[in-house]
């Protein structure tokens, strides 16, 4: 008897795909014409399913979505989305996924192809980042669950294995970590989900360029330690997700070294800089020092969602961290249970999907230097976009263009508080561009992240143009 789950008929299902894949390709060949657009009420209350679904079949299903799934994407394929951190996408995407759900490999552990795959490709991620070869690493979801990763290995080596069983309050020790004032949300979410409690991220106030103050650093560091408390990490970040500044890394280390604190960086979208021309590459100057790394294949490298890695200095912090093997999962000497160490000894998840193949197959089909020079391209146009805004009279910039990020709105004082937002949503109804914003001094302003390997320096025009006229419209009706 065939399966249930299996087609009927294997050359319609060949048919149905085929056809289903000249669709997909279609649409990233016009990913021009294809801005974010809103669902539809009637789309939306279609996606229901019944208790009881009778079941349509693969060739309805592959009509299905590509009427009522595909044009509703975020929107981040088209060259005029800048908001808030999205990842382009990759062609090759299309090809890796195709293999990778044909396979159904589970990367927790065991000896098969896709491990060696991940294997390769953190291997390839030591080099990028200057990482010793001995180092370990991991694919997560992203960068949130890589910070998680990593300063659970920090805290396990501040407080000593026995905090793996005893929990974090046994030692008596506070910990507390310190970060850019601008720092993610993720790493204070990680410290609340490892025990240590968010409010003991010390935020420290930026200097001049933007990067954490030194002085202020060593300061808290000290206030900490003269009222007893356990500095235990300082969290750099390459790369804020608010205005673009980068920490001083190398500074960072010399510091973490001198105190005895576990450095980690945050990295999601900046850490790629590493493959940028000079003058940009020197923003990461020093990330090979630090002792983990959480870093994103899904922004910047615009491997599909979701991908991301969390590299660790030292392996044996790693695994003492997370390693777990019950009889059920005991090595084997050979065959399909060999191959050690498994990928459950690095992090939360057993099982776990072939998200390296995406990124392996990015890096295979385009190779290291196309990235790096639409990483490098990104960032000129992000001066660009800063030098046509503050051209025009009705714009100005609201920090310093430093990376790849650009925060900008209406030069006039009289402007309401609302006005940014309004012109964020006019701008994507209109599918003109997709803008997002943050909030500096006080105000809110419109904020472009540009990670978009598909946009053109007419693009950064178009859209600044846009936001002049449609800024005209609302200030002088
Ligand atoms: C996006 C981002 C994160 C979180 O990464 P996810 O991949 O979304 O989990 C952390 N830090 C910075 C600077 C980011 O831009």
């Amino acid at each position: 008897m065939s399966s249930p789950l299996d087609p009927d008929d294997w050359d319609d299902f060949a048919s149905a795909a085929h056809a289903l894949l000249d669709e997909c390709v279609a649409a990233l060949r016009s990913a021009d014409d294809r801005p974010w657009q809103p669902v539809p009420g009637e789309i939306a209350e279609g996606y229901r399913l019944a208790r009881d679904e009778p079941g349509i079949g693969h060739s309805e299903a592959a009509e299905a979505l590509v009427s009522n799934v595909l044009p509703y994407h975020t929107g981040n394929t088209h060259p005029r989305f800048f908001g808030w951190v999205h990842g382009t996408g990759l062609a090759s995407g299309l090809l890796s996924e195709m293999v990778a759900a044909t396979m159904n490999s589970n990367c927790g552990g065991r000896n098969h192809g896709a491990v060696y795959v991940e294997r390769a490709l953190l291997d390839w991620c030591k080099d990028v980042f200057d990482f010793p070869t001995e180092a370990s690493g991991v694919m997560v979801t992203g960068t949130s669950q890589a910070t998680v990763i990593a300063l659970a290995a920090a805290r396990q080596r501040a407080l000593g294995p026995s905090s793996r069983g005893d929990g974090v309050s046994a030692s008596g020790a506070q910990l507390a970590a310190y970060a850019l004032d601008g720092v993610h949300t993720s790493t204070q979410k990680a410290l609340e989900l490892i025990g240590v409690g968010g409010a003991w991220l010390r935020r420290i106030p930026a200097g001049p360029t933007g990067a954490m103050d030194p002085s202020e650093l060593g300061r808290a560091i000290s206030a900490d330690r003269e009222a007893g408390r356990t500095p235990f990490a300082v969290i750099a970040t390459a790369g804020s997700v608010d205005i673009g500044s980068y920490d001083d890394l190398d500074g960072l280390a010399d510091l973490a070294s001198q105190e005895g604190l576990w450095l980690h960086v945050d990295g999601a979208f900046g850490a790629w800089t590493r493959l940028a021309a000079e003058p940009w590459r020197h923003l990461t100057n020093g990330i090979g020092r630090a002792d983990s790394i959480a870093f994103d294949f899904h922004k910047w490298m615009s491997v599909p969602y979701d991908c991301g890695v969390a590299l660790i200095r030292d392996q044996t912090a790693h695994t003492a961290t997370f390693s777990n093997r019950p009889a059920y999962l005991a090595y084997q000497s050979g065959g399909l249970g060999a191959g050690n160490p498994w990928f459950c000894d690095y992090g939360t998840d057993l099982s776990r999907g072939f998200r390296a193949l995406k990124a392996w197959t990015a890096v295979k089909t385009y190779g290291t230097s196309a990235f790096g020079e639409a990483i490098t391209r990104n960032i000129e146009q992000a001066h660009l976009m800063g030098r046509l805004i503050e051209a025009e009279d009705s714009l100005m910039l609201a920090a310093p263009v430093r990376s790849n990020v650009v925060c900008f709105g209406s030069s006039s004082p009289e402007a309401p508080g609302g006005l940014h937002a309004e012109v964020a949503q006019t701008l994507q109804y209109a599918g003109e561009a997709v803008l997002s914003t943050t909030k500096i001094g006080g105000r809110v302003w419109l904020r472009a992240a540009i990670v978009n390997h598909r946009t053109t320096d007419a693009d950064i025009a178009a859209t600044v143009r846009a936001v002049v006229n449609h800024l005209t419209g609302m200030v002088e009706p």
